[in-house]
Order: structure tokens, then C-alpha cells, then sequence
């Protein structure tokens, strides 16, 4: 028995690019644990004979392959185009309608029939993942009336989604209880419950596999707003869940997805749930052999973050390179795995600081520059004052990183430049020697600023000593008057 080589598994979704046997023995080989079946696509004939081919595949060179059966859900799709793609131009007007026509340019048909009661004027509109942006103006009967606000080419049958709109269908509906029956009946390992809402979405797959007496593994897709704020309901009740930063990057913010992504990787965790992260993890390969530098730092950061698998999507179910994706997937799992440990420790600097430096070798000016980050941080200061000839001292904090800004006076206009790449430094110039000035006009130079409310405290990092070449070697805490203004 040879074990792999790399420990993260790996979720394939099956599509054109993949079903052959020939290229599923290739993914398997290559490290592919679960084969995802997507119900919004295909049919049902289609995924009964994926089913027997994975099966097949599997039985014959003797490996384990988990099949996730992921339901449709509530995704709102267009439906089809008369011509595609269609493009149109920022500011041109677009009518959305429940009515089933053939898609143009200014008409396109929506498989919601409860389309206008969910948005109203001013709702945003995202076509494609929010390629395409609209904005409702008006609303008459069953047609919407929007704006363009981002272009972009659009294809038939490609998804519509409502941020921050109640939207009038349940997670699980009955013809996704139907795709359950189904899956059920082959024998599908795991069901993945697309746009779970809360706990209860899971709940109701599961009792409706118990009444067939056939338990069954239930991944909840976390891709809506409400689904994070109920994760741990959500958590308690299902046996996986995958964060599917598609259709969550639409949802919620698309610059909170890496922090959400964290966050619920942790909890599930820490109850030992598996947890998948989801999503154009290498989508270029879709059309490339090389994927890009940031997709495989993605791919290395879920994994030290305590992903449990990886997903691909489009770039197994349609790519170009299906095999080539999970052999890379793979090749980048092997690699950060190995530094697990080692990166783990090192995040935590301050941690790291107080288990490797002896007392001969840690400075004044560490021990300083890590107490004012603590300090700033017990006490919720807004600034850090650093006042030194040398640019060292803001840099020395700078590194732990505080929440706090620091604002680092000096006279000297080349010394202040070098502070310009470091996180969190806002130099200030003055013209006068800051050697000379009392710490009473620091504060009255802030507070003539603007940047002082009244009774704050803030953090004064200095040199004292007479021998300057020291640096850092004082930590003050001062407490702003009453008497001082904004302005
Ligand atoms: P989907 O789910 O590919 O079924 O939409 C994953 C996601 O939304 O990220
Ligand atoms: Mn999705």
C-alpha cells in the first residue's frame, strides 16, 4: 500500500472535461478523493451514467472515491438568450422579466416568478458571479426595470443573484427533495445543500433520507449572508461544509470572503467538522497549463488556514487541463503541508518573540517596540507617537503589526521616505529639531490637527537616554486633557 503524498483531499466537479473513464482513472491517480455531480446542470440519465462510471473506475484500479451529489437550491438563473453572448454598455437600460421569452439585449427572461416583490428601486442586480451589475429603477407588473452599472458579455442560463434580498423560496424545495430521492436511490455517498439558509435546511434532508431509511452525509454550502450568521446552527447539524466563495462573494462583500473564510474554517475545526474551500482555486487552468501565482498561494493559504479539501469546478468539469489542475492542486498540498508547523509558529510574532529571544539577545528596543503593540492594544489607543532620530523605532513596531496607527515624528524628509513601504507608519514631518519639542507640543500639534478626541490616551515611544545610539528605550502612556478640542 502506497500512501499519497499529500494529506488536503481534493473535490472534483465532473463535467464534459472529466466523465470519461480515461480521464477519471487519470484523476483519481492524481489525487482526486471526491467526484462532485452538479444537479444544476445535466440530467438525470447523465448523472446515473457518471454515477456507474466513477464506480467503475474506481472498483477497477482498486481506489476510494466518495461521490457528492450538490443539489440546485434556489439559484436564480436567466434563462435563455436568442443570441449570445450578449453585451451591454455601462448606463444602458435592461428589463428583467418573469415571462418566458427569448433573451435580447433589452429583454431577458428570469426563472423567478417572484422577481419584482423581492426587489425594489435601488436593489443591485449581479448577472455571472457580478461580472454584469444592474440597479432596479422601476418596477411594472412582472417586468424590472434596471440600469447597467458594470458590463459585460452575458450567456444563457447564467446566474442572477439578489444581495441582501429576501428572496421567496425555500433552500430545500421539493424538487431538489426529488434530486435527493434520486441521489438516494444510486447509492450517492454525500449530498451537497446549495444556499442553506439555516440549520433547518439541513435538518430537512436528513429526516427526509431517515424516512427512506437510508442516512445519508450532508455538506452545507455556505454561500449566503444568513448561512454565516447561522454557521454555528448549521455546523451543529452537518457532517461537512463547504465555503463556496462563488456565490458568497456576491452575497456578502467580496473583500470579507478571505476573512469569513478564516473564520469558518476555525469553527469548524474546532468541532472537527471537514470543512471544503471552494472556488476558482485555480480557475485559470480552465484555459492554461500554469496556473497563476496567486491562485497557488490561494490553494497554500486554505490549506494553512485548516482547510480540509479543495474544490475545483470549472477547471474539472470544463477545462482544458482537468488532470493537470489536480496534480498541481496536489504538488502545492504536498508543499505546504510540509510547513504546516513551521508557519504556524511563526504568525504569531510576538509568541514567537517571547519563546526565542534569550535575554542576551533580545534588545531594549524589542521589548519596548512589543510592549507599546500590547499596551495599544489593552487600552484600544489610536496612536502611537514614535519620536526618533533613527527610523528604527517605528519599524520595530511596525512589525507586530498594531491595530493602532503610528505616527512618527521627525524633521528629516529622507528618513521619513524610508518609512514609506512600512504597514501602519504615517509619517509626520516637522520642521523644527522633535528633539526640541516638549511632549505637550506633540499633543497640541495633534490635537491642532484634528486628530485627538477628547480624554483618549495615546502611546509615546521615545529614546531617553542620553546615549542615543540606543534607540528606542522608553514606553510613555499619556493621557489626553479634558481641555483639549477637535477640530
Ligand atoms: P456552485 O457552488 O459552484 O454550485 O455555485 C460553489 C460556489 O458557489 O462557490
Ligand atoms: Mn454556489
Amino acid at each position: 500500500m502506497k500512501l499519497p503524498t499529500h494529506k488536503t483531499k481534493i473535490v472534483c466537479t465532473i463535467g464534459p472535461a472529466s466523465r470519461s473513464e480515461a480521464v477519471l482513472e487519470r484523476l483519481i491517480l492524481q489525487g482526486m478523493n471526491v467526484a462532485r455531480l452538479n444537479f444544476a446542470h445535466g440530467t438525470l440519465q447523465g448523472h446515473k451514467e457518471d454515477i456507474r462510471r466513477i464506480r467503475t473506475v474506481a472498483a477497477k484500479i482498486q481506489r476510494h472515491c466518495m461521490i457528492m451529489a450538490d443539489l440546485p437550491g434556489p439559484k436564480i438563473r436567466i434563462g435563455k438568450l436568442r443570441s449570445e453572448p450578449i453585451a451591454f454598455e455601462k448606463g444602458d437600460q435592461v428589463v428583467l422579466t418573469t415571462r418566458d421569452i427569448l433573451g435580447t439585449s433589452n429583454h431577458i427572461p428570469v426563472d423567478y416568478g417572484r422577481l419584482s416583490e423581492s426587489v425594489s428601486p435601488g436593489s443591485r442586480i449581479f448577472l455571472n458571479d457580478g461580472f454584469i451589475q444592474l440597479e432596479v429603477e422601476r418596477i411594472s407588473g412582472d417586468e424590472v426595470f434596471c440600469r447597467t452599472l458594470i458590463s459585460g458579455p452575458l450567456l444563457s442560463y447564467k446566474g442572477l443573484s439578489l444581495p441582501g434580498v429576501r428572496i421567496f423560496a425555500d433552500a430545500v424545495s421539493d424538487s431538489d427533495l426529488e434530486y435527493v430521492d434520486f441521489a438516494l436511490r444510486e447509492g450517492i455517498d454525500a449530498l451537497g445543500v446549495s444556499f442553506a439558509e439555516t440549520a433547518d435546511d439541513i435538518i430537512k434532508v436528513r429526516e427526509f433520507a431517515e424516512k427512506r431509511k437510508k442516512p445519508v452525509y450532508v455538506v452545507a454550502k455556505i454561500e449566503r449572508e444568513e448561512a454565516v450568521r447561522d454557521f454555528d446552527g448549521i455546523l451543529a447539524e452537518a457532517d461537512a461544509v463547504m465555503i463556496a466563495r462563488g456565490d458568497l462573494g456576491v452575497q456578502i462583500p467580496l473583500e470579507e470572503v478571505p476573512v469569513v473564510q478564516k473564520k469558518l474554517i476555525h469553527k469548524a475545526n474546532l468541532l472537527g467538522r471537514p470543512v471544503i474551500t471552494a472556488t476558482q482555486m485555480l480557475v485559470s487552468m480552465t484555459e492554461n497549463i500554469r496556473p497563476t501565482r496567486a491562485e497557488v498561494s490561494d490553494v497554500a493559504n486554505a490549506i494553512l488556514d485548516g482547510t480540509d479539501a479543495l474544490m475545483l469546478s470549472e477547471e474539472t468539469a470544463i477545462g482544458r487541463y482537468p488532470v493537470e489542475a489536480v496534480e498541481m492542486m496536489a504538488k502545492i498540498a504536498a508543499s505546504a503541508e510540509r510547513e504546516r508547523g513551521a508557519i504556524r509558529a511563526l504568525s504569531d510574532l510576538p509568541a514567537y518573540f517571547k519563546a526565542h529571544r534569550t535575554p542576551s539577545s533580545i534588545t531594549t528596543q524589542d521589548i519596548v517596540s512589543m510592549n507599546a503593540v500590547e499596551a495599544a492594544r489593552a487600552l484600544k489607543v489610536r496612536y502611537i507617537l514614535t519620536r526618533t532620530k533613527r527610523r528604527g523605532g517605528p519599524r520595530l513596531i511596525s512589525r507586530f503589526k498594531p491595530d493602532c496607527w503610528i505616527l512618527s515624528f521627525g524633521g528629516d524628509k529622507k528618513a521619513n521616505q524610508s518609512l514609506t513601504l512600512s504597514c501602519g507608519v504615517y509619517p509626520v514631518c516637522m520642521e523644527n529639531n522633535i528633539n526640541h519639542l516638549s511632549v505637550d507640543q506633540l499633543i497640541k500639534f495633534m490635537d491642532d490637527s484634528g486628530l485627538l478626541e477628547r480624554d483618549e490616551r495615546v502611546i509615546l515611544v521615545e529614546c531617553e537616554s542620553r546615549n542615543k545610539m540606543n534607540g528606542t528605550d522608553s514606553l510613555k502612556i499619556i493621557q489626553i486633557g479634558k481641555g483639549s478640542r477637535r477640530s
